[in-house]
């Protein structure tokens, strides 16, 4: 934690030169200081945790093509996507193919699965 251990070592010399002058003033100022820096740290290691943690999250939805689909027979559909999902090549080849639609005929030019909706 570079900076906030800099700044932490360059209030405790202020600190000490501050009590070496005699001057109770600026030792309060110094270690006021030093609270909010404590703060800021600890709102830098929440913030870094939330980083990683949404980074995580980020990868998990990259992995799955799946996530935030809708599951049916044959296809998958999203919400407000007017899009179909080829379900094979989903879940067998983690692939998001889009099927085209002829009436009630699904046709997935991947794979050939084909779905007649009801
Ligand atoms: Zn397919």
């Amino acid at each position: 934690m570079g900076a906030i251990k800099d700044t932490y070592d360059i209030l405790k010399d202020l600190i000490t030169m501050a009590k070496d002058a005699d001057n109770q003033v600026l030792v309060d100022k110094a270690c006021e200081l030093q609270e909010r820096l404590f703060d800021l740290r600890e709102d830098n290691q929440r913030l870094k945790a939330k980083v990683a943690e949404l980074e995580n999250q980020i990868r998990q939805l990259k992995d799955d093509p799946a996530s935030g689909l809708t599951p049916h027979d044959g296809y998958y559909t999203k919400q407000d996507d007017h899009r179909f999902f080829c379900a094979l090549c989903l879940d067998n080849r983690k692939k998001k193919v889009t099927m085209i639609k002829d009436g009630k005929l699904l046709f997935c030019t991947e794979c050939g699965n084909r779905i007649i909706m009801d």
